[in-house]
């Protein structure tokens, strides 16, 4: 009994991703192979897996791949015995993109002259369409392994529809019939196919096996040598092949910036391959974005994204790890209170650690680009990640006052500071540039001291919990100077400035009133005459914004008023102040002083008119 066809239309991104693919000329169409063996791999792990629990399952069957061309019917044919389809699941992992979101990516990456690029293709999972790349109608009958029931057609031009037809007699698992385009039959030459397996495919742990273009000889031996990569030993095996490996897990068309290969004896004992992608992908900034390596236990696949092994800053890695110490019946929940998996875990973290530190101190050039990617995850791991925080800070690059348009190692500036720096001053903001021209950056004698400048939103989180780097206190211009930082000199300076100006001091303070919280004297400043900083429990301007935008009220906090003992226009406030402290004069002055403080922090006056009749008179 067969039920008749049923006609169902792609969803529209599918439809949009399909015209892309068909239209496009797509410089390697070959990939169309990789992607498919991919696809039965994958559904191989699938059943492997299954037959963990499901024992019925594993009727001797060895698990394998085919390829079969025809070159009577110009036909290529791929198929596995693994986990099949349902006809729910053809429909819908064949008839859609399933990622959430791809809509919208696609939408973002219409150019302006309407035209997508093909390279982004890859990125999108669209794996199984890159079929119509060389073939015009697709066919593809699968039967769910273990579930009873019958199989089914899914038949398909890439155009708007594909059709659905319940098919009876098929074996458990997958076969993909592709109908060749006219100019395409070099894909039915075997000697043609082998070499494609063996390029692309040969870490592929399943065998392949390729029949002869007549349909009538089986090759003996698989094309591939199943050898899982990871197990490898490095020397052993080709950039080339590392790459395609890493195609392979990840949707990245490009290959990997950086790998690491390590392998694990003694108590614990694993096999690992990961991989730094070379920037971050558009898979990465969606919002169903799986983080996690593969987990390979004794051979079998248990999970696709195990983002237990990994701390989830660097959910950008991505790999495999292979482990004989864990059971087969581990459960995703068990994982994570597993002993092995936080040994694991942790000898990775510090390798990982290790491979930025190395690229950064032998490839700069690299590790600029890994760092313009990736390097908000790494401040993320700082104030996440206590154990590692030191050997994060490490790895961090920063802008100086000094930097130009190169940022610098932290580490290395360090290094290069005199014996006796105790402090390293920083700014915060949103705009590099104007950060370098602060007027906060005088506060400290620019000409002497490089002051480090942020700008990503993520560091005034990273600063507040790293707090010092290497010995040396980290101190933000724009907050008040805390007596703890002063030398017993600077506090000995300070002390004698409130003793000589006490009566100065409290006048200003009455003057100014309630719009600061306090007037000091603050030896750190060394070129202007006086700043607005803010209080040291201030969460400065970005936190602030954030909590803002979740709707949290965050009162605008006071500034104080910090003035330069030694500056020549304090001995002109207190001439003033001794002669004539009734007048007029010493009260403008006072409230230029402030302007002068608002304006410097980057603010307007609070009112710019009487701020321009008292310079005025100034100058008068
Ligand atoms: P991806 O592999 O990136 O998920 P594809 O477009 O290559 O995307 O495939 C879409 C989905 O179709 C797969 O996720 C899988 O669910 C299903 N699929 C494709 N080929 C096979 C196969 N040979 N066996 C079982 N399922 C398959």
């Amino acid at each position: 009994m067969s039920s008749p066809s049923r006609k169902l239309k792609f969803k529209a991104e599918t439809k949009k991703v399909l015209d892309i693919v068909i239209n496009s000329l797509y410089s390697h169409p070959d990939i169309f192979l990789r992607e498919h063996i991919s696809n039965s791999s994958d559904a191989l792990d699938k059943l492997r897996f299954e037959m963990l629990t499901t024992p019925e399952l594993d009727a001797d069957r060895e698990l394998r791949i085919d390829i079969v061309p025809n070159e009577e019917e110009g036909t290529l044919t791929v198929r596995d015995n693994g986990i099949g389809m349902t006809e729910d699941e053809m429909a819908r992992e064949l008839g859609t993109i399933a990622r959430s979101g791809t809509r919208s990516f696609l939408d973002d990456l219409t150019g302006p002259d309407g035209e997508k690029t093909p390279e982004f293709i890859g990125q999108f999972g669209v794996g199984f369409y890159s079929t119509f790349m060389v073939a015009d109608k697709v066919e593809v009958v699968s039967r769910k392994t273990g579930s009873g029931e019958s199989g089914y057609r899914w038949t398909s031009t890439g155009h708007d529809t594909f059709t659905l037809m319940e098919e009876e007699d098929i074996p458990d698992g997958t076969s993909v019939k592709l109908h060749l385009k006219k100019d395409m039959d070099e894909y039915l030459k075997s000697y043609e196919l082998r070499e494609l397996v063996r390029k692309y495919s040969d870490f592929i742990s399943y065998p392949v096996f390729i029949k002869s273009e007549d349909d009538t000889d089986w090759e003996k031996e698989p094309v591939n040598s199943q050898k899982p990569i990871w197990t490898r030993h490095e020397d052993d095996v080709s950039d080339e092949e590392y790459n395609e490996f890493y195609r392979h897990l990840s949707f990245d068309p490009q290959g990997p910036l950086s790998r690491l290969v390590f392998h694990a004896e003694g108590t614990t004992e694993f096999y690992s391959l990961l991989f730094i992608p070379a920037a971050r992908s558009m898979e990465m900034l969606m919002p169903d974005y799986k983080t996690g390596v593969r987990l390979f236990i004794k051979k079998v696949m248990i999970e696709e994204e195990a983002d237990e092994l990994l701390p989830r800053y660097l959910r950008f890695i991505k790999g495999v790890v292979e482990s004989s110490d864990l059971p087969l019946n581990i459960s995703r929940e068990t994982l994570q209170e597993n002993r092995t998996v936080s040994i694991i875990k942790k000898a990775l973290t510090g390798k990982v650690i290790g491979l930025f530190q190395d690229m950064l101190e032998n490839d700069i050039g690299k590790y600029n680009k890994f760092f313009t990617n990736f390097g908000d995850m790494i401040k993320e791991g700082i104030y996440s990640d206590i154990q590692h925080r030191e050997e994060l800070a490490d790895c961090l690059l920063v802008w100086t006052s000094r930097s130009g348009d190169e940022q610098k190692s932290l580490k290395e500036l360090v290094e290069e500071l005199p014996e006796d720096t105790d402090r390293l001053y920083y700014i915060t903001g949103t705009d590099r540039k104007e950060l370098a021209s602060s007027p906060y950056l005088e506060s400290v004698g620019k000409s002497d001291v490089e002051v480090l400048l942020f700008d990503s939103p993520v560091d005034e989180f990273m600063l507040q919990s790293l707090g010092e780097y290497r010995g040396k206190k980290l101190v933000s211009l724009l907050k008040e100077v805390d007596d703890d930082d002063l030398t017993d000199a600077e506090k000995a300076e300070k002390k004698n400035a409130e003793e000589t100006f006490a009566g100065l001091l409290e006048y200003i303070k009455d003057s100014l009133g309630d719009r600061v919280e306090d007037v000091r004297f603050s030896p750190r400043l060394k070129e202007s005459p006086c700043i607005l900083v803010s209080d040291k429990n201030d969460p400065g301007d970005m936190l602030r914004q954030m909590m803002r935008s979740m709707n949290q009220e965050v009162p605008e906090a006071k500034k104080i008023l910090e003035l330069n003992p030694v500056h020549p226009i304090i001995e002109t406030l207190q001439d003033l102040y001794e002669k004539d402290r009734s007048g007029d004069r010493l009260k403008d002055y006072v409230q230029i002083l402030f302007d002068l403080g608002t304006v410097m922090a980057g603010s307007r006056p609070e009112n710019p008119a009487d701020f321009g009749r008292r310079i005025t008179d100034l100058l008068k």
